[in-house]
């Protein structure tokens, strides 16, 4: 008897994003035939909420695309366009709609990036808020771990805890990792490591333990090297599995396993007794 084929869950990817509106139905289902059955889609911007959320909504419809499960949040880089009243929105989205977690949040020290107080403003705000749901959340870090963590001490001291989530495009040290590992975080790894040169991060991949890392795309961003410079897509992943699993000397099933048990278990883990989720993972 064969084996059932490998299925993949992209715990990262913007399917809402401009980049897809030409062909996003044929990339979808490209995406399902390379074995990719779910994928977290988090927002950017909250002037984005209803499109995802129809995106959503509409994959439920269509076997022949994967499952987008929405998160919802304001970008970092999107701080500086947000009003006010963009959190009472995001507060209504997480209450009446279904979101998997709270994201793409978190902070950036990269140059050009919007001014730091307003981002951390942004960040702590919509952490305070995936407290209250009890939700996880997608972390966007970037030279900014430390704050990141200092921001998630501070939070998660003054409300409730929050379920952990997933740090997105990890590229830290292995004690930051296992730092945010202790605190409930997953790492995300995704087209960074298919490169030859990228030896810091291919060395922390193959030193972790397999319980703490999930695989992503970031498409439409973030192109590994056999697409250098073109658009990237969920349909990737696979072959992003294939260097993780050849760099980690284990075989695609087993990293096919612990990738997706670890999606479960932040995404269905109950943290008060009842599932945080009803998502069909
Ligand atoms: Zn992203």
């Amino acid at each position: 008897m064969s084996e059932p084929p490998l299925t993949w869950i992209d715990t990262h990817v913007h399917w809402d994003a401009p980049e897809f509106d030409a062909d996003r139905d044929a990339a979808l289902i490209r995406a399902r035939n390379a074995g990719i059955t779910h994928c977290i889609n988090p927002a950017v911007t909250a002037t984005g909420f209803k499109a995802l959320q129809t995106l959503a909504e509409t994959s439920a419809q269509r076997p022949d695309w994967p499952r987008i499960l929405p998160a919802y949040g304001i970008h970092p880089l999107y701080v500086m366009q947000a009003q006010p009243e963009d959190l009472a929105q995001l507060e209504t989205q997480l209450r009446t709609t279904r979101a998997v977690a709270v994201g793409e949040i978190g902070l950036d020290r990269f140059r050009g990036a919007p001014d730091f107080a307003t981002q951390r403003y942004w960040f702590e705000a919509q952490l305070a808020l995936a407290a209250t749901h009890a939700l996880p959340v997608i972390l966007h870090v970037r030279h900014a771990v430390e704050d990141v963590i200092q921001s998630l001490k501070r939070i998660q001291g003054r409300s409730k805890k929050i379920p952990g989530g997933i740090a997105h495009a990890f590229n830290g040290s292995r004690e930051q990792a296992d730092q945010l590992t202790r605190m409930g975080f997953l790492l995300g790894f995704g087209g960074s490591c298919t490169y030859e040169g990228s030896t810091r991060i291919r060395a922390l991949l193959q030193s972790l333990p397999s319980s703490t890392f999930v695989l992503e795309t970031d498409a439409p961003d973030m192109a590994p090297a056999w697409l250098h410079g073109q658009r990237n897509e969920s349909s990737q992943l696979r072959r992003v599995a294939e260097t993780v699993a050849s760099l980690r000397e284990e075989s695609l099933s087993t990293l096919a396993k612990s990738t997706g048990e670890n999606v479960r278990c932040i995404f269905f883990t109950d943290h008060d007794g009842a599932r945080t989720q009803s998502v069909d993972l």
